[in-house]
């Protein structure tokens, strides 16, 4: 759905004004997409538009430092980039987030194999998601 979302679109144009001269995205596997990767100091960026740190970016980085482990690169970092608040936040995978993304993998493949879907619950972050049209409209 990312392709039909005007967040999505600022997120992009934010994160190519402000990083032009970075290596470009990377998509591995059609699963993600990593904003762009300072491969000198070994680090992956995620570049956010919003003005708010939150814990959502934080997992969203290492779930793809996770993902790159499970494929046989590890020792890197993750960074979080906050161009309109000039922040940057240093994000890195250790045994207890590795056991936290595990278990929220199991849930995921739960709802999956699973013949309906959960009950709906509104949260906060939904009217920015860009899936807010398929679960709510
Ligand atoms: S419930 Fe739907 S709209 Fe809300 S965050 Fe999840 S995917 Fe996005």
């Amino acid at each position: 759905m990312e392709h039909t979302s005007d967040t999505v679109l600022l997120g992009k144009l934010i994160d190519e004004s402000s990083y032009a001269r970075k290596e470009r995205q990377i998509e591995i596997d059609d699963t993600i997409v990593i904003d762009w990767i300072d491969s000198k100091r070994g680090v992956l960026h995620e570049v956010k538009k919003s003005d708010s740190l939150e814990e959502a970016h934080r997992w969203q980085l290492l779930y793809y430092l996770w993902y790159l482990k499970q494929k046989g690169v590890s020792g890197l970092k993750g960074e979080l980039d906050y161009p309109k608040i000039r922040q940057k936040v240093s994000v890195e995978l250790n045994e207890q987030t590795e056991e936290e993304i595990i278990e929220v993998m199991k849930k995921v493949e739960e709802v999956v194999a699973s013949a309906s879907a959960p009950e709906k619950k509104s949260r906060r972050f939904c009217k920015t998601c860009s899936y807010f049209e398929l679960c709510w409209v």
